[in-house]
């Protein structure tokens, strides 16, 4: 099947429906575009999981705050179009930021028990604006499974979330990251970094093999954990925005490690906010 680009949401949900009458099953992709092995890998299980592959496209300006890189955000569509066509992908939704939100959009989604730490303490307003564009989306393609990456560990645990809370009929996939051959986890804003902090960048992916080294030794503090991250990004020009160690489910903060907890972290360097994360036991 030759890809479809479609911008209008109207005729995406057309095709949508069109498809489900069929019976054919809808798998899908939701980024942010300027595409890396990372997302091809979940268009790839996307194909696996269903007959078809939806990619949706979108740099969504209301999970950025106000100082933040929504305009500076890369975008190639040219380039990212090939690599969806390249990696199976049979629709490319493409909207626009006004037929996404109209002038009046009001009405939006909150999680309220996951988001006060991690990402959502450092970036207030960001998993509103992810779970609102993450709803519309699920309501205008409406697929059978969305495939979503591990890398954003907040971020996959807030939309199961929804996704429960709301009773949206799609399961979630979750897929692991995929690294650049050094370790550090592809992301569409290593761009930003200069050739130095790309250098250092690797200490992220260098704190978690610790930490797991750590654990498998018999470390159960979760400060020692903390200030095990901390020690290897430290010695790079990255500052820590945060290292925290939280239940894998509740993402509450725990002081020993004795159910299975997510080991997370965000380190700011001059050009990029990079994170990573693990699970322990
Ligand atoms: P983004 O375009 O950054 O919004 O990401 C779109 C999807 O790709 C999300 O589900 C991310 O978790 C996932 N993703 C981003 N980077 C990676 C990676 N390195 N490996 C696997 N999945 C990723």
């Amino acid at each position: 099947m030759n890809m479809k680009i479609i911008q209008s949401p109207e005729e995406m949900q057309k095709q949508a429906r069109l498809l489900i009458r069929s019976g054919i099953s809808i798998g899908f992709v939701p980024t942010m575009g300027f595409l890396h092995e990372g997302h091809l890998s979940l268009i790839r299980i996307a194909k696996e999981s269903a007959d078809v592959a939806v990619v949706s496209i979108f740099v969504n300006p209301s999970q950025f705050g106000p100082n933040e890189d929504l305009d500076a955000y890369p975008r190639d569509f040219e380039r990212d179009e090939k690599l969806c066509r390249d990696a199976g992908a049979d629709f490319l939704f493409y909207p626009s930021v006004s037929t996404m939100y109209l002038n009046d959009h009001s009405i939006w989604v909150s999680e309220e028990s996951l988001t006060g730490v991690l990402c959502g303490a450092s970036r207030p307003g960001h998993f509103r604006g992810v779970c609102t564009i993450v709803a519309k989306l699920l309501n205008i393609v409406q697929p059978d499974v969305m495939v979503l990456g591990e890398k954003d560990a907040q971020q996959l645990r807030i939309l199961r979330r929804m996704v429960r809370d709301l009773n949206c009929p799609a399961t979630i996939i979750a897929a692991p990251t995929i690294r650049e051959p050094d370790g550090l986890a592809m992301s569409s804003r290593n761009k930003y970094l200069t050739p130095d902090e790309r250098a250092e960048a690797v200490c992220l992916f260098k704190s978690i093999e610790k930490v797991k080294e750590l654990f498998a030794n018999g470390e159960r503090d979760a400060e020692k954990i903390k200030t095990a991250v901390r020690s290897v990004i430290e010695k790079t020009s990255g500052r820590v925005d945060y290292a925290e160690v939280v239940d894998n489910e509740t993402l509450r903060l725990v002081q020993t490690l004795e159910k299975p907890v997510l080991v997370a972290l965000a380190v700011k360097f001059s050009g990029a906010r990079l994170i990573d994360n693990t699970v322990l036991g």
